[in-house]
């Protein structure tokens, strides 16, 4: 997630209960076991399950219009070309790992109140049409893409649950362990990120960024906005993320250790995409 301000807890508990059935159910048999090959810790399911889980989200998110408006490609053609178009030069990079394993399918959900972007496992991307409406340039909506890109690409859902629930607990719920499945459902309704995981993301995201010709930092952009307006901070944003200042300030000097360049060119473009909403 790029941000958690505005209705976290209703999508967790909508979305975690079946996600937690589906990684139980089909992890049943693969007889295959993933491998620490990225930091952010050890990895229990193999990539695949990474984009059946996504799958299987998507198809949640897809049954559930009234939680998720989404907005249909079909009649929202140029929207979609744009987001794609970014989403393709970040691809381009040659630095998203999983390019080729994913899917990196973005979906757009008609609500402004809701300041946020998200990715599942498996390259499933979300847009809220209030954070396409906050931002103000393209690199900025591109430093969002790659921190949620990110997410995925690093696979933080299944390394989070590996670590949160242990080989062990999971191992006793794939055999079918009643007690064992029922801490693991309580478990993932609380599932989040852990601040290392948002660091990692926005330090990949500079990295995107950094070959194209976005600024690099332009993930920082959002953040900066959130903190001059003064608002939009609840406890619970400040308990499970890096602090807004921080994040700012390792945008900026992640760009400048990596000598990334890029100007914000084409303001019209990305104004006239805000206008389609
Ligand atoms: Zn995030």
């Amino acid at each position: 997630m790029f941000a958690r301000h505005i209705k976290p807890e209703t999508m967790y508990k909508q979305l975690m209960i079946p996600f937690v059935l589906a990684v139980v159910l089909s992890a049943c048999g693969t007889g295959k076991e993933g491998k620490e090959d990225k930091p952010g810790g050890f990895n229990l399911f193999p990539v695949e399950k990474d984009v059946e889980l996504g799958a299987q989200v998507a198809k949640e998110i897809e049954s559930k219009p009234e939680d998720f408006p989404i907005l249909d490609s079909a009649s929202n053609v140029q929207a979609y070309k744009y987001l794609y178009g970014v989403r393709d030069k970040i691809l381009a990079t040659g630095l998203v790992e999983h390019k080729d394993d994913f899917r990196w399918q973005i979906r757009i959900v008609n609500d402004d109140e809701t300041l946020n972007a998200f990715c599942t496992p498996g390259g499933y991307i979300y847009f809220y049409t209030g954070i396409i409406k906050y931002l103000e340039n393209e690199a900025q909506l591109a430093g969002v893409m790659g921190h949620e890109m990110a997410h995925a690409d690093l696979r933080h859902s299944t390394r989070q649950m590996t670590k949160q629930f242990g080989v062990q607990l999971l191992l006793s719920a794939i055999l079918g362990d009643e007690s064992a499945l029922s801490k693991i459902t309580g478990g993932l309704i609380s599932l989040q990120f852990s601040r290392s995981h948002e660091t990692e993301a926005d330090q990949m995201s500079v990295s995107y960024l950094c070959p194209t010709h976005w600024p690099a930092d332009g993930g920082a952009g959002f953040f900066e906005k959130i903190q001059e307006s003064g608002s939009l901070r609840p406890p619970e944003f400040l308990s499970t993320h890096p602090s807004p200042e921080n994040r700012i300030e390792n945008y900026h000097r992640w760009a400048e250790e990596k000598g990334c360049g890029g100007s914000n060119e084409n303001i019209t473009a990305f104004q006239k995409f805000q206008s389609l909403f």
